[in-house]
């Protein structure tokens, strides 16, 4: 038997069903859906994936059988409506969509009323009795097969439009006469005929055939490309075309056009939440050209359709327990269902939504905690306006709320101006009267989007509020004069590069730059944060170099620091001078005064960081950076040498500068990274770490004595080889000893290491004979497994392998999981079978991303350590991984288990 390539649905019963999305594409499969459960769909069917997938890998050519079951479908599809595609008296339109698997808004193509030509389009005049209708549907018709089939320029359609409306003294296209429109049409014909070289096409299979491959081809346009690029959506999917009879939202004021959301999915309230058009075609609304109606008015335009859609909104949300996002149609007085899907909403609606709906009793707990996109919450914890400052008088004018945060830089008006802006440094707004998928690239690049036209369900709003971004739409004061580069409102006029502000939370388009602040935790927030600490296994600690994120994390529910670098804190300008006294110091007597002199500083950091994390356990690494970093730059110097000598400055000083000169020349290397940093610089200098370790562990039994409970971890960065490890852990534990005893307290502490470089990975077990905790550092194992040097990669070549799939993912934001991963894996199991009680954890930057949290669930680490406003972030992934993994691993987990055990039977 041949392939199943084509599913039908009509009259409450499906081929398919809501979990053929693979097959049927999202859209298709829903309207299966929506037909089992006896929702109003419009009779049609669906052309699988699997279809395209063969167009595409055949050289456009369709499956054997793809023929005749298209012809079968549509036959049955004539019978349940009664009607005939290409009828001169009844005439069946349909329309024609795709619909891949994961929604890609805007992304693809629709072709609607297909099926008419010269003779059909009389006979829907007569049936419908409205010739004009008849007539304004068969000339967009060719438009839209001109345009989306054909590839001809709308433009060219338009003017023609404009040309007649401005010959026969009309404003509104509805002015236009049906004898108009058959002169239209005509002229349409020619322009179609000029582009593509032949006739419009008369026989509506021919049209179906063309629109078919037109939606297969869409799949590899470069708009659609760019869209599953950002949101790593795999090419290799395909798309369904979905055949459906055509109903019209544009037969006069019984008829509308609309799009809703079962709950707002701007704040996640539960109300009634929509749009919709009168008298109008569906693309209308999604396209932002007028600007539609709140859906709550339908109650007074259209009661009876007003009931049938709040019945709706509850069968919906009763079937699917989640919220959808759906579009309708009314064609005189009745409704019909055109699409519905999984709602995409912003980050404080998802979480709204998810604790509403536990509290509702739709969903349980666990089912809330995978309602989330982990990194949406990004979008709760982004700024906001301050709120002590007073900028009510700059406001320029409100648009519509389209997604919340604000934000603040300068206005370009195109998406390319955007992108080159950022690659500037600069921060951008993208303002446009609305925006489109080709403007993807620059939406991604600004800070915020401003749109003049357009509602909350226009193709900015949903594209802004998918990623995160702020945005303001639908600004009907605000005109854009490309041309000059600026737009106004009122009396202001704003140039590109001027500076504005806006607040996506309630619309404001502000003039100049308003400071931003962080934002709060609301409760639901917090509901959902506690049921997934409820459920993780991972601790989530955070990196925090000052008692100020130290806190921040703490109330973000951090519980610990997994690093603090302290050569942060060597740069503050009080300090650095004591630094190069140090590094520059002729002899030891003058080097110990340096030292002594940073201690003091030293101390007072780790006391503010150690006490804001009390009780918590604290990881502050010993200085990992060469020491030329503190230094002034070559050139600056020489260049300071050379002035001096012109302008007959002092000797002294021209002797100092050049010993200077001398120092940075003797530190300066090919290949610092590579260099002398780390644990080295602590074997070779151990001054700079005894400092370190003794301001440590003074700060702490300071704090021990006033009463507290600080948990100090010393870490040692960059070890390669046992030995390294040795002396260091041996000094460490000497001067904590030394001190805790001159105290006179107890302080437990440990002493560990990173493993960072893939040397300490391969011989975690001998490693692990000295330390008492591993910490991943994946930044540098990334960079060394890989032989990357990771500011030189991203700049230049990790951008186009990732483009060009040469690698799946950029390796320094997801953690690469079949090569360092295995590293880790390893050095997991190795580091535990020597000491089962190994504590281990991830403090490079992957410890805030969902995917590499995963993979540390899997690997059994005791806990990801990421920065503060990330905290949120990896408490939710983390659950996330508990709720889809549960006990499962990828290591040997029984030296630990075994371990575990045994201890227990001991007590
Ligand atoms: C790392 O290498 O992963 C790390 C945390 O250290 P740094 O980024 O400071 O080199
Ligand atoms: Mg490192």
């Amino acid at each position: 038997m041949s392939k199943k390539y084509v599913y039908f649905f009509a009259n409450k019963k499906a081929d398919g069903s809501a979990s053929m999305k693979d097959l049927l594409g999202g859209k298709g499969a829903n309207l299966a859906e929506m037909t089992n459960i006896g929702l109003p769909v419009p009779p049609g069917f669906t052309i699988s994936t699997e279809a395209c997938i063969y167009y595409i890998n055949h050289d456009s050519k369709w499956p054997e059988s793809l023929d005749v079951a298209i012809d079968e479908h549509l036959s049955r599809l004539e019978e349940v409506t009664g009607k005939k595609l290409g009828d001169e008296n009844d005439p069946l339109l349909v329309s024609v969509r795709s619909g891949a698997k994961i929604s890609m808004p805007g992304m693809m193509d629709t072709v609607l009323n297909l099926g008419l030509n010269d003779l059909s389009v009389k006979g829907m005049a007569s049936k419908t009795s409205n010739e004009r209708f008849a007539y304004d549907c068969y000339r967009r018709f060719i438009q839209m097969f001109g345009d989306v089939v054909k590839g001809i320029d709308s433009e060219l359609f338009e003017k023609e439009l404009t040309s007649l409306k401005e010959n026969k003294n009309v404003k509104n296209d509805t002015d236009l006469t049906a004898e108009d429109l058959k002169e239209l049409i005509n002229n349409y014909k020619i322009i179609y005929k000029n582009a593509v070289g032949s006739d419009f096409p008369q026989d509506p299979k021919q049209q179906l055939r063309e629109a078919i491959n037109a939606v297969f081809d869409s799949w590899n346009t470069e708009r659609a490309v760019t869209y599953r690029k950002f949101n790593k959506i795999p090419d290799d999917l395909g798309t369904a075309v979905n055949v459906q009879t055509m109903v019209f939202g544009n037969m006069g004021n019984t008829s509308a056009t609309g799009v809703a959301f079962t709950r707002n999915p701007a704040t996640g309230e539960k109300e009634y939440y929509g749009e919709y058009l009168i008298n109008a075609q569906g693309e209308d609304v999604v396209a932002g050209i007028r600007t539609p109606q709140k859906i709550t008015n339908l109650e007074k335009d259209l009661p009876d359709s007003w009931e049938e859609l709040k019945n709706v909104y509850k069968t919906l949300e009763a079937h699917y327990k989640d919220v959808q996002d759906f579009e309708f149609t009314i064609q005189e007085n009745h409704l019909y269902m055109l699409q519905t899907r999984t709602g995409k909403r912003t980050g404080k609606a998802a979480v709204k939504i998810a604790v509403d709906m536990v509290k509702e009793g739709i969903i349980d707990k666990k089912t809330a905690l995978t309602r989330i996109a982990p990194e949406q919450l990004d979008q709760l914890l982004h700024r906001q306006l301050d709120p002590e400052v007073e900028y009510t008088d700059k406001i320029m004018t409100t648009g519509l709320p389209a997604s919340p945060g604000a934000a603040t830089g300068q206005v370009v008006f195109t998406a390319d101006e955007a992108e080159k802006w950022k690659e500037d440094g600069k921060k951008v707004i993208l303002v446009r009267s609305e925006t489109t998928p080709e403007d993807i690239h620059g939406m991604i690049a600004a800070e915020g989007i401003v749109t003049s036209r357009g509602g909350m369900t226009s193709h900015a709003a949903v594209v802004a509020r998918g990623m995160g971004e702020p945005c303001v739409a639908g600004c009907e004061e605000l005109k854009i004069d490309i041309k000059n580069k600026q737009f106004t409102v009122g009396s202001n006029i704003v140039n590109e590069g001027d500076y504005i502000t806006i607040d996506g939370n309630n619309g404001n388009v502000i003039l100049g730059q308003i400071p931003t602040v962080d934002p709060k935790f609301d409760d639901n927030l917090k509901s959902l944060l506690s049921w997934a600490d409820d459920i993780r296994t991972l601790q989530v600690w955070t990196n925090a170099d000052t008692p100020k994120d130290a806190k921040k994390a703490r109330e973000f529910g951090a519980q610990g620091i997994g690093l603090c670098r302290t050569e942060h804190m060597f740069f503050d300008e009080k300090r650095l001078p004591i630094v190069r006294e140090m590094i520059m110091s002729k002899n030891k007597e003058e080097r110990k005064i340096a030292v002594n002199k940073l201690l003091s500083f030293q101390k007072e950091d780790f006391k503010g960081i150690l006490e804001a994390m009390n009780d918590l356990p604290v990881t502050i690494r010993l200085l990992d950076p060469p020491l030329h970093e503190f230094l002034p730059q070559r050139e600056e110097i020489k260049e300071e040498i050379i002035k001096l000598k012109y302008t007959g400055g002092d000797e002294n000083s021209i002797r100092e500068k050049e010993e200077l000169l001398k120092i940075v020349n003797s530190l300066s290397e090919i290949n610092p990274m590579l260099g002398h940093r780390g644990c080295r610089l602590g074997i070779t200098y151990p001054v700079i770490y005894e400092m370190q370790i003794r301001a440590i562990f003074e700060a702490a039994c300071e704090l021990k004595k006033a009463g507290k409970n600080p948990r100090p971890e010393v870490m040692i960065p960059l070890v390669g080889h046992i030995n390294e490890l040795k002396p260091l852990v041996a000094m460490s534990k000497k001067i904590a000893e030394e001190v805790i005893s001159s105290y006179g307290v107890t302080l437990k502490y440990m002493v560990g290491t990173m493993i960072e470089i893939p040397r300490a990975a391969l011989t975690a077990d001998e490693i692990a004979t000295e330390a008492e905790f591993f910490s991943f550092g994946t930044n540098d194992l990334t960079q060394m497994t890989f032989g990357y040097s990771r500011d030189d990669a991203e700049g230049k070549f990790l951008g186009y392998y990732v483009d060009q799939k040469i690698l799946p993912l950029n390796p320094f934001q997801s953690i690469d999981t079949t090569g360092v991963g295995k590293l880790m894996k390893f050095a997991v199991e190795n580091g535990r079978r020597t000491n089962p009680e190994l504590q281990i954890g991830i403090c490079g930057e992957h410890g805030g991303e969902s995917n590499s949290i995963e993979f540390c669930h899997l690997l059994d680490l005791n806990y990801v350590s990421c920065s503060p406003f990330r905290v949120p972030i990896a408490r939710i992934a983390a659950a996330q991984a508990a709720i889809k993994h549960g006990d499962k691993r990828i290591v040997d987990v029984r030296i630990k288990k075994n371990h575990e055990h045994n201890k227990e039977l001991e007590h």
